[in-house]
């Protein structure tokens, strides 16, 4: 069964088609600047490369052509009506979805309910649900949400001590997103512990451009480092993570700044691009470090300080902990991050050994010493299948 993943930005389509339960990937590709002078399609079928550059006004002309692709001459499907479903990553389903859906009109009214609480990410995903549903009418669409997997929050963890009367009425609360990578790397650490993830406590940490981490109870999201936007937690490539919300009040007051100039500080120009002053990127952070970079150190410190300050956080929140999962980006690949984050942690229950750690990259392996109280683990994050398993889970059921 054909399925096809869809991840729509408001410039941008991210595919992938699935052969599933093969999980075998068909195609994949990009579509950018859609809207935008320059628009252009990066394909990628049985290892063959194509790009296509022409404009793209709208995402349906977008979408059009990535099925002309997926079905041309040599493609990687015969028809388009060969694809049985299409899975969206809808980033912000409030608190009305715990769980990926069926998408209906009614499911349609509630994500755009959610806009306000997502206004860059739900109104471009929305958009691709449209198109996929005219240019693929009949077809079952599935949605896939950010924030499902952490609805399984407790009051206690999803809580501001703000006024109750905000939640009550504005639904001011923490949400968590990265959900469905979390939920995805907590159930590929089950299977390679060989454990029922009934039984598991995980800490999973997600670190890639955007960073967040999640207390796993379970199989459940008990809590994670991101609130009610992706803003909160963790230092990432431009965003700061925590920080005193009253520093908005003095930046407002004292340097004259608007929302959308504090908008952009802490979206884009905050985190490791803000504290090196250079790049956002942490592999160019390392080789900066490493050529004696202070700023640079000094980015890469407080990013690992933070980490290992969760990872005390989160290890209080389950009270014991079986497995320390790193992926994404930074998470799979930097032995230098996951072992500063480390240090110091031994008496908490995390070693690492060290030459495992260094020669693991981008492959699940356990890298922890044999002393270690909690397993620690890399494990690789693919959203994409996640959304592709789940969606062939709803319309196979
Ligand atoms: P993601 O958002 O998951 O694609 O992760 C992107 C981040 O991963 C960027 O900051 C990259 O610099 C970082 N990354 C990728 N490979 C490496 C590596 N070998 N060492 C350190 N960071 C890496």
């Amino acid at each position: 069964m054909k399925i096809l993943v869809i991840n729509s930005g408001s410039s941008s389509i991210k595919y992938k088609c699935f052969e599933m339960p093969e999980r075998t990937v068909l195609a994949s590709g990009l579509c950018e600047k859609i809207g935008e002078p320059g628009g252009r399609i990066t394909h990628r079928a049985a290892e063959r490369q194509t790009k296509i550059e022409q404009p793209f006004p709208t995402h349906a002309a977008a979408l059009e052509k990535v099925l002309d692709l997926l079905t041309g001459n040599g493609g990687a499907l015969a028809h388009k009506e060969d694809i049985s479903g299409v899975g969206h990553r809808l980033v912000h389903g409030g608190e009305a979805f715990s769980a990926s859906v069926l998408i209906d009109d009614e499911v349609i009214a509630a994500v755009r309910e959610n806009i306000p609480l997502a206004p860059l990410h739900n109104p471009p995903n929305l958009l691709g649900v449209e198109v996929g549903r005219s240019l693929l009418p009949g077809v079952p669409q599935v949605g896939v949400f950010d924030t499902a997997f952490h609805q399984s929050m407790p009051p206690e963890a999803y809580l501001y001590a703000l006024p109750y009367e905000l939640y009550r009425t504005s639904r001011v609360r923490r949400y968590g997103f990265h959900g469905t990578s979390h939920a995805y790397v907590a159930r590929r650490a089950a299977e390679f512990l060989q454990q029922p993830a009934e039984q598991l406590n995980l800490i999973t940490c997600h670190l890639g451009n955007g960073a967040s981490m999640a207390a796993v109870r379970g199989g459940k999201s008990v809590d994670t480092s991101m609130g009610f936007t992706p803003l909160e937690g963790l230092v990432m490539g431009t965003r700061p993570g925590d920080f005193d919300p009253a520093i908005i009040l003095y930046l407002m007051e004292n340097q004259q700044m608007d929302a959308a100039q504090i908008n952009k500080l802490l979206n884009k120009q905050s985190g490791l691009l803000g504290l090196s002053g250079k790049t956002n990127d942490m592999r160019e952070i390392e080789a900066l470090a490493a050529a004696g970079d202070g700023p640079a150190r000094l980015a890469f410190a407080v990013y690992c300080y933070r980490v290992r300050k969760y990872i005390g956080a989160l290890t209080a929140v389950l009270g014991h902990v079986d497995a320390l999962v790193f992926t994404a980006g930074v998470g799979e690949n930097s032995s230098a991050v996951r072992a500063t984050s480390l240090t110091g942690l031994a008496e908490l229950g995390y070693a690492l050994d060290p030459d495992k750690n260094a020669s693991t990259r981008g492959t699940e392996a356990d890298i922890s010493a044999a002393s270690s109280r909690a397993r620690i683990l890399v494990i690789p994050t693919d959203e994409e299948i996640a959304i592709a398993e789940q969606t062939y889970a709803i319309i196979t059921r």
